[in-house]
């Protein structure tokens, strides 16, 4: 009997906690089977092939919205190949209905967690006593049971790639675009146990830990003893959490503010600062707290911080996302990442559908494409928004010049009209290099606002010399100052001797 536990993650860096976890979790049957990962890139049918290969009985598949479709596809031609393998697909892309994904050619549906599931299930097929119908929803697994995953991580896994890792499960608010609002309650993981498994992991070399506990912040004694953990480590290492804005006790604020430039990361999920909206979707919104948090975080501690906004929730037009950007940027020089709203089946958020006229689409990730507030147009423009401010404003390339931008208006309007124009110029927001970037925005400065060639041209050239042995692009050599003029001749000079030598 051959059991393959395979997922398609959507970066090779990426691994799965939850393969894992059910590997961890087979009991006898763990000599019978074998993770295989893959990535979303990787063609279809080789991925076929590789798992065929194996000459797998069963084989359990792992949903996520990123590779529902290229799972469908796989799939189809696992099945038309070899129709005898059973395949078992579970994770939170099937967990709910309805699948706007056609899986109707898996034999079997797992919904909810899986991990002591999907063994139960492989006994079940190899002794022909499965059940008949095709979605089998487990009762949740026993976290003080739960065989850990962390042992499986192989030491490629740990050289190359992200390392996940959990402390508890669920989530206690019922934001409604969430998945984890469905969650009934919050499961915490022994915390002993999870320590001793940690620095096992840390003696093997893993020095990127990425947590995907939803609320990280919500147990102040397990996030004292996660935060303890790593301060008695040596840096450099990195901790990714993903954290509630309103809740940060005097302890933990105490131990963020000691960690070391680098070593922690903060996801902070703010979605909208707008009461209103926050009570059309159940989010709570404790604003004084949420200021007072980010003050904090932005003037005491040296964390990385990612704040999550979304556009398109119910009762939310376009100039409320402005004020909540202009908000964000004048409290904070974090990134600000900005999604587009999804409607992920199992929430509640369809019962907006008839009161704002929300409309998504049914292929993955579910995006909003309008409602009575925004305009698929609106939709599409906020889309490119979104993508120009992670190239300008999140990369962190043009700190010193964007301010110009908005010298003399809001942070969104000047943002809103800058990504119109630069879009005009590109016709995508795709494979614009950081050269192209940096000399439309000085176009954009010196032509279409009134700013001087040599003042943009003074904070472009202090941006991107910022890092080390970045060459001027050649429309901003004449402001270069000599010194950098000398030194990009001198440089070129070296490059070309080096061809010659080469050549
Ligand atoms: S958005 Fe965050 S706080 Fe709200 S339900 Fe989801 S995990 Fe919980």
């Amino acid at each position: 009997m051959k059991i393959i536990l395979s997922t398609l993650n959507s970066r090779y860096t990426h691994s799965s906690i939850g393969l894992r976890y059910l590997y961890a979790n087979m009991s006898e049957l763990q000599n019978d089977s074998l993770i295989l990962e893959f990535s979303i890139n990787e063609a279809i049918q080789t991925i076929a092939e590789k798992i065929l290969d194996a000459q797998p009985d069963i084989l359990g598949l792992g949903v996520y919205i990123w590779n529902a479709t290229q799972t469908q596809e796989l799939i189809e031609v696992i099945k038309k190949v070899s129709p005898s393998t059973k395949i078992v697909i579970g994770g939170p892309e099937v967990s709910y209905e309805p699948f706007r994904v056609d899986f109707s050619k898996a034999d079997f549906v797992l919904q909810g967690e899986g991990d002591t599931a999907f063994y139960k299930l492989c006994k079940e097929i190899i002794s022909h006593t499965a059940p008949k119908q095709k979605i089998i929803k487990p009762v949740l697994a026993d976290l003080a049971t739960l065989k850990l995953p962390y042992e499986h991580y192989s030491q490629n896994d740990i050289d190359t790639r992200y390392i996940y890792v959990e402390a508890s499960r669920g989530c206690p608010f019922m934001c409604e675009f969430c998945l984890s609002s469905i969650d009934e309650k919050v499961r915490n993981f022994d915390i002993d146990i999870l320590i001793k498994e940690f620095s096992h992991l840390w003696d093997l070399g893993v020095r990127n830990f990425k947590f995907i506990d939803r609320t990280f912040n919500l147990n102040i004694r397990f996030a004292n003893a996660i935060l303890d953990f790593f301060l008695s480590k040596e840096p450099p290492y990195f901790a990714h959490f993903e954290v509630i804005p309103d809740h940060f006790p005097e302890s933990i604020k105490q131990k963020i503010a000691l960690f070391p430039s680098g070593a922690l990361q903060l996801e902070i999920g703010i979605q909208t600062l707008n009461p209103e909206v926050a009570q059309n979707i159940n989010r709570p919104l404790k604003l004084k707290k949420i200021y007072e948090n980010l003050d904090f975080i932005e003037n005491q501690t040296k964390a990385h911080v990612h704040l999550d906004l979304i556009v398109g929730l119910p009762g939310e037009d376009l100039e409320s996302f402005g004020q909540n950007l202009n908000k964000l940027v004048s409290i904070s020089t974090s990134e600000i990442q900005i999604g587009i709203l999804k409607k992920l089946s199992g929430t509640t958020l369809d019962r907006h559908d008839l009161k704002f006229g929300m409309r998504y689409s049914d292929i993955p990730p579910y995006d909003i494409l309008s409602n009575d507030l925004l305009s698929f147009k609106d939709i599409q423009k906020m889309k490119r928004f979104a993508r120009f401010w992670d190239l300008i404003y999140n990369s962190g390339n043009f700190k010193k010049v964007i301010i110009l931008l908005w010298k003399d208006t809001t942070v969104y309007d000047s943002f809103f009209a800058f990504s119109q124009w630069i879009y005009t110029q590109t016709d995508s927001t795709w494979k614009i290099s950081l050269d192209r970037l940096s000399q439309l925005l000085f176009t954009y400065l010196t032509q279409e606002l009134p700013f001087s060639n040599e003042e943009v041209a003074d904070l472009l050239i202090q941006d991107l010399l910022k890092i080390k042995g970045r060459i001027l692009p050649k429309y901003l050599k004449p402001y270069a100052p000599k010194q950098d003029k000398a030194n990009t001749t001198n440089l070129q000079q070296a490059n070309k001797r080096q061809a010659r030598h080469a050549g």
